[in-house]
């Protein structure tokens, strides 16, 4: 695995602070949102949506950071196929989690890149009836941006290449790379 990295863009001490960081804003916002409600139950309606696969190494280290009583409910969508370096488009490829309605939602994603994912699954969840919607990406790609798309919490920016690790795959391996990496143009099929 570790040959086939060109290089790395963010390293694994990088990442952790920035986790750290995200979770110290996300779990202030919600404390003021739960607790503006007046509810004592308010903070059992915190629900957090990773986006599978990808997402699996940000919520995991965001997660275990935040002090507060939360659900967590995955969905899957499937922008990359196989192989591919470019996306084609977002398919939801299970079901959306049915009782939103009143909940504090936080959908969390690896990367926003054309920004279609997280818009579809956005709208879906708002569709749902919730008492807010927030989004929180690890990484932000937007030269790529397609879509008019802004998340509410972002980690680091990179720039218009193809990283793997921290979740982020290419045809399925390098999601256990434990910082952000562009991969070789051999490995790719970018090169000539
Ligand atoms: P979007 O729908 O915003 O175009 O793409 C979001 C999804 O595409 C992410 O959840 C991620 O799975 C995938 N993706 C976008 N850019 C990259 C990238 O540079 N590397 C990898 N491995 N996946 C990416
Ligand atoms: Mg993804």
């Amino acid at each position: 695995m570790l040959r086939d990295i060109d290089r790395v863009l963010i390293d694994e001490p990088s990442l952790q602070v920035r986790v750290a960081e995200l979770a110290d804003r996300i779990a202030a916002d919600l404390a003021l949102d739960v607790g503006a409600a007046g509810d004592p139950d308010a903070e059992g309606r915190v629900v957090f949506i990773p986006i599978m696969t990808g997402a699996i190494m940000f919520t995991a280290d965001l997660l275990r950071r935040l002090p507060l009583k939360l659900s967590i409910e995955m969905v899957a969508v499937s922008s990359y196929p196989g192989a591919s370096t470019r996306s084609r488009g977002a398919q939801i490829a299970s079901e959306l989690p049915a009782d939103l309605a009143g909940k504090h939602v936080v959908i969390l994603d690896d990367i926003l890149d054309s920004g279609r994912t997280m818009q579809l699954v956005a709208g879906l969840v708002r569709d749902r009836d919730p008492a807010s919607v927030r989004t929180a990406v690890m990484l932000d790609k937007p030269a790529r941006r397609a879509v008019d798309f802004t998340a509410d919490y972002v980690g680091f920016e990179v720039p218009d290449a193809f990283v793997v690790g921290y979740g982020l795959d290419h045809d399925g391996y390098y999601r256990n790379l434990p910082c952000v990496a562009t991969l070789k143009p051999e490995i790719t099929g970018d090169g000539a």
